[in-house]
């Protein structure tokens, strides 16, 4: 039986996925807003213990199509080792069509353009990187390595690898005092990067982590779901028409897109022009029903 460690976390298009714990929490653990892999001590597994879980499942589950290698930073492994682990993703799942994995962007700055372009040629088909914010202020308060400059150049080197990237962006990051800031740089970074996926989450503070001490001392004001929606309206206008799936659908967001850009932009932009004009929350998700 695979004995997964702790809560695992998942990108909401690997739902149908395999997950396999190639790494136990995350190298960096230190953005103030995200709670994901705080009870956890960074470890990268031994290959031994993935290969049998990988075993393990290729008893049950011969149709997989996709496999997800969590945890939170899979491309912290060296690349021979993760070459050997995707290599035994086949052997034991001849017919997948796709393996992803999340990146921190410290781990995709040590990895050349060179071992990237190996990772797709064994299989890597997506990497799923928390760009976050555009805004270097707010990038420098959230306390993530790197800057927007960087993820910028980091997410430009997997394209060129052929790799399909998959962009996660955080709404409310800015708090009141930069909401303006925050979705117009975030858009400008998104237009630089032209990722094949953008997914917009929307901040929610989980006690214990940093952000929400700052919320507490009344130094962070985080806006509240109007606001967020003026937020995504000003991020996507400010959007390139570039190609993209576009998803702020998770159940953190007040205001559930699940769109194709350029195509749908127009009509995404209607419905939240609407809504903001007419104050109407009708189409809302209501607090109760919001969650990670
Ligand atoms: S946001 Fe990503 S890099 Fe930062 S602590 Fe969470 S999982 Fe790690």
């Amino acid at each position: 039986m695979i004995k997964y460690e702790g809560l695992i976390i998942r990108p909401p298009s690997e739902a149908d996925s395999l997950i396999i714990q190639a790494t136990i929490g995350c190298s960096d653990n230190g953005c103030t807003f995200c709670p994901a892999y705080k009870k956890k001590t960074f470890r990268i597994r031994d290959i031994k213990d993935i290969e049998k879980d990988l075993s393990y499942a290729s008893r049950g589950a011969s149709g997989t199509r996709r496999i997800f290698l969590a945890d939170g930073d899979a491309a912290v492994i060296r690349n021979d080792t993760l070459i050997e682990i995707l290599n035994l993703c086949r052997k034991y799942f001849p017919g997948i069509n796709r393996v992803g994995i999340y990146a921190s962007p410290k781990s995709l700055e040590n990895k050349s353009a060179e071992e990237l372009r190996a990772l797709k040629s064994n299989g890597l088909g997506i990497i799923y990187l928390g760009v976050e914010t555009g805004d270097d202020e707010v990038y420098r308060r959230i306390g993530k390595w790197g800057s927007p400059g960087k993820t910028a150049a980091l997410c430009l080197k997997v394209k060129e690898a052929g790799i399909k990237l998959n962009t996660t962006v955080v709404l409310g990051l800015g708090g009141v005092a930069r909401t303006k800031e925050h979705a117009l740089n975030t858009a400008k970074l998104l237009n630089i990067i032209r990722p094949d996926h953008v997914a917009a989450l929307t901040l929610m503070p989980v006690k214990g982590t940093r952000i929400s001490e700052e919320i507490r001392a009344g130094i962070f004001q985080l806006p509240d779901d109007m606001g967020t929606v003026k937020e995504l309206f000003r991020l996507i206008t400010c959007m390139d028409d570039f190609r993209c799936l576009f998803f702020s659908n998770h159940a953190s967001n007040y205001f559930p897109v699940n769109a194709r850009f350029p195509k749908d932009k127009e009509s995404v932009l209607e419905d939240l022009r609407k809504a903001i004009s007419e104050g109407d929350r009708t189409g809302f998700r209501g607090e109760r029903t919001r969650g990670l």
